[in-house]
């Protein structure tokens, strides 16, 4: 028998705002805020940006600054 501790946790994609692309230098970016929701509440997982110009996923490493 498992003796693990079963949770349901849902991860949603909260809506999309505008956000500052440094890259662009422009307000061309959406930020969307990962939400799990969990049987106690919704907790805030992670922040994810991207850029509706610039959008190539396999881009993400760059460096700020
Ligand atoms: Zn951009």
């Amino acid at each position: 028998m498992s003796a693990g501790l079963r949770v349901n946790v849902t991860v949603v994609a909260g809506p999309g705002r505008p956000a500052w692309c440094g890259r662009c230098k422009a307000n061309t970016g959406v930020s969307v805020d990962v939400l799990g929701l969990f049987p106690t509440g919704v907790t805030r997982i992670s922040k994810v940006s991207v850029c509706e110009v610039h959008d190539d996923p396999d881009d993400q490493e760059d460096r700020r600054g």
